[in-house]
């Protein structure tokens, strides 16, 4: 990033003039082009990817796969749409999802307003015109009224993490960096770093096929058992049947499920509690996780409670006691970072040709030319490293772009200070910037993704019908109100054990990150409707000139 507030390209002639532009492909950036493409608006998207699908284009890591339910990880804006489209099991894999993005895009015929293999590189505030001048790696300059990101919550991997990499002898690849075409894997030694919810997926998926297995693990997690059942016709018709109920209930639950907590600690006995976590257990689901006990994110004796119960799980499955030291997680509480599902995760680490290696106390110093060495000089040889490391969350997708608000402010240069927005919808020094999955709103990490996408999408559309109907060009949240969302945010997450646990949910997998809880954690339901409170009062907190 540099200091200089002079931007040469500002004053480069227009490939392109738009009223909106949105950057990215994904769940989000599609159906706000379908939005504003409706209104009559000049909207064009821009993706690096060769095709649509944002996350689910990236990730296409063996073994990845939905943790929602697949028929509530939809668009519930039009009925044929979600009913003309058919899942063949309860949490499809990647192929089958990326093949529902290209039936959206092809349904709504989207890719006509969609530069592909194009990263949007800059974008700089001009207040004499109220506009953007956004620029791209392929040299194109836009000048837009508004610039939307929809540019996903998971999107910047950590791919750069260890010293010597470019020197490894074998192949390296970041899970969401996966190549299309197929990796080879049989037949060889391959090392996993990470084991968060995309290493999980990863190792239980390749141990069968590999030669051998090494799994370097520093912070274990805790694992739920996820029951996928196949779909038969009779199932599928069951849960369209439920489109109207699941588009009235979704949007309003804590975390855009079609499930929601529904049980009071204190008033159950404790016979009573564990007969209820083991049916949600076995539900199979985030269930154990967002529908059971509220109060696990708020009193730490309910959280070791539930913890408790889990940790006895995975022991029972582990049985061997150094594994159960290595793999099951007693410093933190359950759910106060991502709960991954899995399917026979915890089994891998019996088979003969899988070696787990504790890197908590002797981490990984750098990768060498034969493989991964270790802080005491262990060598671990290797034909293929698969780095599950994770992403800068939230603030990664918008800090790795050169956006400069008024006065030349650096998106970049604020956001390693402090990051800050808006209700995670606009940013004060911005104007005209609206962002998706972004900083203090809800996202992943305590939601249904397209249940909050859709919900903010709509709300920028709206938002833009109410500049324009208003005859005003440009609209800023003012310093005041995004004052105001940081602290009731920071109140709302600070009551939350989530806030002490180290993981992307607070930052703390990025050095030099601010911590701040990123994802807003006052639920789904909540969020909307203080969102759509302000819309109703005009806009309140925002400015309009
Ligand atoms: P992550 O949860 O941030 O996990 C990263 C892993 O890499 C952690 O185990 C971390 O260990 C490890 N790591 C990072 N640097 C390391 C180092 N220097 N040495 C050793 N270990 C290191 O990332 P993720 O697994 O990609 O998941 C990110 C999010 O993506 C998830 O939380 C979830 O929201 C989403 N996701 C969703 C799905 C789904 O819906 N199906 C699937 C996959 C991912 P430490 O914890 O010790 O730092």
């Amino acid at each position: 990033m540099t200091d200089t507030l002079t931007d040469p390209q500002q004053s480069a002639p227009a490939t392109r003039e738009l009223d909106a532009l949105i950057i990215g492909a994904g769940v989000a950036g599609l159906y706000q082009l379908h939005q504003l493409r409706e209104r009559g608006l000049r909207v064009h998207a821009y993706d690096t990817a060769t095709d649509v699908g944002g996350t689910w284009y990236w990730n296409r890591y063996p073994g990845a796969r939905f943790d929602s339910e697949a028929y509530i990880y939809q668009y519930l804006f039009d009925e044929d749409l979600y009913k003309n489209w058919s899942w063949s099991q309860r949490f499809p894999d990647q192929p089958e999802i990326e093949r529902w993005l290209h039936y959206i895009a092809e349904t709504l015929d989207l890719r006509r307003d969609i530069s592909f293999s194009t990263t949007i590189t800059s974008a700089v505030w001009n207040e004499d015109t109220g506009r953007w001048t956004v620029t791209t790696n392929t040299g194109e300059v836009i000048n837009t009224q508004f610039l939307i990101t929809c540019a996903g919550m998971l999107s910047a991997p950590l791919e750069n993490v260890f010293p010597g990499q470019s020197d490894f002898s074998g192949k390296i690849f970041h899970t969401s960096r996966w190549p299309k075409e197929d990796v080879d894997l049989d037949g060889k030694r391959v090392g996993v770093v990470g084991t968060g919810a995309t290493g999980i997926q990863v190792i239980q998926t390749i141990a069968e096929r590999v030669e051998e297995l090494t799994i370097f693990v520093r912070t274990p997690q805790y694992v739920l058992p996820m029951r996928n059942p196949q779909f038969g016709p009779d199932d599928v018709t069951a849960y369209k049947d439920r489109f109207q109920e699941l588009r009235e209930t979704l949007p309003h639950t804590f975390s855009g499920f079609e499930y929601d907590f529904q049980y009071v600690w204190a008033d159950l006995t404790p016979e009573r509690r564990l007969e209820l976590m083991e049916e949600i257990y076995d539900n199979g689901s985030l269930k154990m996780w967002l529908a059971g006990f509220i109060e696990m994110f708020f009193e730490e004796d309910v959280s070791e409670e539930v913890s408790e119960f889990v940790r006895a799980k995975m022991r029972d499955r582990l049985q061997d006691p150094e594994l159960i030291d290595l793999l099951v997680p007693t410093d933190y509480g359950f759910g106060t970072h991502r709960v991954p599902l899995e399917t026979r995760y915890l089994e891998v680490y019996h088979r003969d040709n899988v070696t787990a290696v504790n890197v908590r106390d002797n981490a990984i110093a750098r990768i060498v030319p034969e493989g991964v060495q270790l802080a005491d000089g262990t060598v671990h040889e290797l034909d293929v490293i698969i780095l599950a490391t994770g992403f800068d969350a939230g603030s990664g997708a918008l800090t790795r772009i050169d956006i400069r608000g008024r006065e030349g402010r650096a998106l970049a240069d604020d956001w390693s200070r402090e990051i800050r927005t808006t209700m995670g919808l606009m940013v004060h020094g911005y104007p005209n910037l609206l962002t998706t999955g972004a900083p203090l709103a809800p996202s992943a990490a305590l939601c249904n993704m397209t249940t909050c996408l859709q919900q903010q999408t709509e709300w920028i559309s709206a938002a833009l019908d109410h500049v324009r109907e208003t005859g005003a060009k440009v609209i800023e949240p003012t310093a005041e109100a995004e004052q105001q969302w940081v602290e009731h945010h920071d109140e709302t997450a600070g009551a939350n054990l989530i806030s002490r646990t180290n993981s992307w949910y607070t930052g703390s997998n990025v050095e030099g990150k601010p911590r701040r809880v990123l994802s807003y954690t006052g639920g789904v339901g909540d969020y909307r409707e203080r969102t759509l409170d302000v819309a109703r009062a005009g806009y309140k907190g925002f400015d309009l000139r």
